[in-house]
């Protein structure tokens, strides 16, 4: 906070394509998508004229006893995009409470299933899923929950599919990889099976915990773990989802489909905030029941299904399909790709990793043993600054540097993207 207070941040006043434009006239090109939300740039005409529209018919009323029209077509359009068996759509407005919803869905299926004692959750290390308590409880990242501890209920954390740093491996190479975190993970479920409401996880990466990439066929594993001792799978889409990982979503990367899943973010675009956690008719069913059972769920946000966000929603959707943008994805990706593979060879990066539009630089103090740079060094944010300088704005997670452009960037976009970021490395961190 005391940093903070002396701090100076840029003042955005306008956005224009992927460039944010600050106070003064400077131009930026937005890495990280308007923190990983980002998917057809800024200002985009044919968003602003939908919203504009909506705007003129009606701004809110309630989802509460009545519906709206924007939300039933968007409800519509979501179950038509998403992995196959998910039917249904509970609207809120950001992603820790899609989580916490997912939470409280879990839960309560069990309980109206009869299985009163499966009330409790595991997710990972490294996990992130929001600052709600509930998402809290379920996160993974000492920095920032640990000292909430006293105030969480105490979720089974298993160990972070981190191949770099791995807990378990002892060559902590993934070519090596026996899938160590994934046998301790079915022993940690098995133990506790009869507990279990949920997995929570973030499909093919963990963002926050430092844009970790799972190894394929992870989350296929995990989806058969669930199965076989029968709980509920949460996909946590709320970064991957929207096209990032070149798919709709992630798990379709995986052929799987989750029993929950919770999107924001890229759901209108990253315009307007708006979240949605979705489910499968099985879950849906067990909620219902005679009037005198009391089989409702009560979660209900002021702005849940808000009008003018879902008109944001469809309208993005809509550019989705007209402008082709996941079949636009390929080259764009494999051009990372290449700049990845040779960001790799320099002396203090450690460990590069990416999924789709998705990237992690891991700076290291030294290579050779894989010390990190203690936190102190502010190393990400020094790398971050000099991207300043080089007309980029980047936001770090600790010492790994982040790549989560709008989704539209162009190949020259990106590839200023990437010479702001090497050489912003060359000079920080070749003096360190
Ligand atoms: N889940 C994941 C995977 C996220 O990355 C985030 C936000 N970075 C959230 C949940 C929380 O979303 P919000 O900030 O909208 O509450």
């Amino acid at each position: 906070m005391s940093e903070w207070e002396g701090s100076d941040p840029l003042v955005i006043v306008r956005g224009e394509g992927c460039w944010l434009i600050d106070s003064d006239g400077n131009r930026y090109l937005d890495g990280v998508g308007s923190i990983w939300t980002n998917v057809h740039g800024h200002a985009v005409p044919e968003i602003n004229q939908a919203i504009k529209e909506q705007l003129d018919r009606i701004e809110h009323s309630t989802l509460l006893g009545l519906t709206n029209d924007k939300a039933a077509i968007l409800a519509k359009q979501l179950v038509d995009i998403a992995p196959e068996g998910i039917t249904k759509v509970f609207y809120s407005d950001n992603g820790s409470t899609a989580v916490e919803i997912g939470l409280k869905m879990a839960f309560q299926y069990w309980q109206h299933l009869g299985k009163p004692g499966k009330t409790r959750f595991i997710s990972f290390r490294n996990a992130y899923h929001g600052d709600t308590i509930g998402a809290v409880s379920v996160g993974g990242i000492d920095l920032f929950h640990a000292v909430f501890n006293p105030l969480l209920f105490k979720a089974i954390h298993a160990p972070s599919p981190y191949c770099y740093r791995c807990e378990l491996c002892p060559e902590k190479n993934h070519n090596h990889c026996q899938k160590e975190c994934l046998t301790e993970l079915e022993r940690l479920i098995a133990t506790n099976a009869d507990e279990l409401a949920g997995l929570v996880i973030e499909p093919l990466v963990q963002g926050a915990g430092g844009m970790i990439v799972q190894p394929p066929g992870f989350l296929q594993r995990v989806r058969e773990l669930c199965d076989k001792y029968d709980i509920l799978m949460i996909a946590d889409e709320v970064a991957v989802g929207f096209g990032r990982s070149g798919k709709m979503f992630a798990c379709q990367q995986e052929g799987i489909t989750p029993d929950i899943m919770a999107l924001s973010k890229g759901i209108t675009g990253g315009y307007l905030p708006l979240a949605a956690t979705m489910t499968t008719q099985q879950v849906y069913d067990a909620f219902l029941g005679e009037y005198r059972e009391l089989k409702t769920f009560f979660h209900g946000h002021t702005f849940t299904g808000n009008p003018v966000c879902c008109t944001a929603a469809l309208a993005s959707l809509e550019l989705f399909n007209k402008k082709q943008i996941l079949a636009a994805l390929p080259p764009k990706i494999d051009y990372l790709a290449e700049r990845l593979g040779h960001i790799i060879t320099h002396d203090h990066v450690g460990d590069v990793r990416q999924c789709g539009l998705i990237a992690g630089i891991e700076l290291v103090k030294n290579k050779t043993t894989r010390e990190p740079y203690i936190w102190e060094e502010r190393i990400g944010v020094q790398v971050c600054q000099e991207a300043q300088k080089h007309g980029l704005f980047l936001r770090p997670l600790g010492n790994v540097i982040v790549i989560f452009p709008p989704l539209v960037i162009s190949l020259d976009e990106l590839k200023l993207l990437m010479d702001g970021i090497e050489a912003s490395i060359q000079t920080i961190c070749s003096n360190s």
